[in-house]
């Protein structure tokens, strides 16, 4: 994308939410630290499209359900697969890795708006099947977790099938509940978004796997460096096996190297050990989360054989 069409699909953006009338958002701290890549927004006050992709629109808000119930909330159908992102700036107030139950897996956004953000029936199937056996990795974007701030516009998790929509085209079934209100039926907010487009502002952290490897039976030891995009703040990382989360740890132990090759302090290694480790072969990757906002990234994956 060329910035003079990110610039006019920023107007048209802005245009739309406030034409949404009584359900337009209001406005939202703007996010600060100059832009380097990834995954991001086209305007920080504006309510962003739940999906990065357009999709056939139709309000089904109070439709009957089974049992009797009414639908509450929106059906974005669109592929497995498909990246949901954060519909405002706020945090992850809720992670759901269960198939169980209506919802299947899920997430809540709590926007600084003040508003929650449901995101239901998020994929539960290794790509390319309907085993209902996904990994955290494939429900949910590489380290997404509670508590961790997110950009309006940010990827979350993946469009899927799980929970009571197991045996429904893929979809996800969207909530928009108001503070001190509940859930309402915000069509009209979703139908004016849908034009937006989301262009690429986050700061990510970098760094490094090092080593991984067995240090007892059962026991992956896994060592490496992680930086934020800018500044001194010291990075969560979670390590990740077989694409499930096994381990966290801060990146703040000492490598000096790292510090003279960056012109950082010198606290920024880490070194997770992981237990409990079935003998076999794992993949090892290590999630980097930004400390602030804007999305994590991950480093080198290995594999490692464990007696
Ligand atoms: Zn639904």
């Amino acid at each position: 994308m060329t910035h003079p069409q990110t610039k006019t699909r920023r107007s048209a953006l802005i245009g739309a939410v406030l034409a949404a009338g009584s359900l337009a958002v209001s406005c939202v701290p703007a996010s600060s630290g100059a832009p380097t890549g990834g995954a991001s927004v086209a305007d920080p006050s504006g309510f962003v499209f739940p999906l990065e992709r357009t999709v056939p629109l139709s309000d089904t808000f109070g439709a009957p359900r089974s049992g009797g119930r009414t639908h509450q909330g929106q059906d974005l159908m669109a592929p497995k697969m498909t990246r949901v992102v954060a519909v405002v700036s706020g945090t992850i107030t809720q992670i759901r890795h269960s198939n169980a139950g209506n919802a299947g897996n899920q997430i809540r956004l709590t926007g600084d708006d003040g508003w929650n953000y449901y995101y239901i029936h998020l994929n539960n199937d290794t790509p390319g099947t309907d085993d209902g056996r996904s990994r955290f990795d494939q429900a949910f974007v590489d380290g997404l977790r509670v508590g961790q701030r997110v950009l309006a516009g940010e990827p979350i998790g993946y469009v899927g099938d799980s929970g009571n929509a197991e045996s429904t085209a893929p979809h996800l079934h969207f909530e928009a509940h108001a503070p001190g209100v509940g859930i309402v039926n915000n069509f009209a907010q979703l139908k004016a978004a849908l034009v937006a487009v989301r262009d690429t502002t986050a700061s990510r952290p970098f760094g490094a796997l090092d080593s991984a490897g067995a240090v007892a039976p059962n026991t992956i030891r896994v060592q490496g460096w992680a930086l934020a995009a800018q500044g001194e703040d010291t990075v969560p990382v979670t390590v990740y096996l077989n694409g499930n989360p096994a381990g966290s740890a801060t990146a703040n132990t000492a490598r000096a190297d790292v510090g003279v090759a960056y012109g950082r302090g010198g606290n920024h290694g880490f070194d997770v050990t992981v237990g409990g480790v079935v003998a076999g072969t794992h993949e090892v990757c290590v999630v980097l989360h930004n400390p602030t906002a804007g999305g994590g990234s991950r480093t080198n994956c290995a594999l490692v054989p464990v007696g």
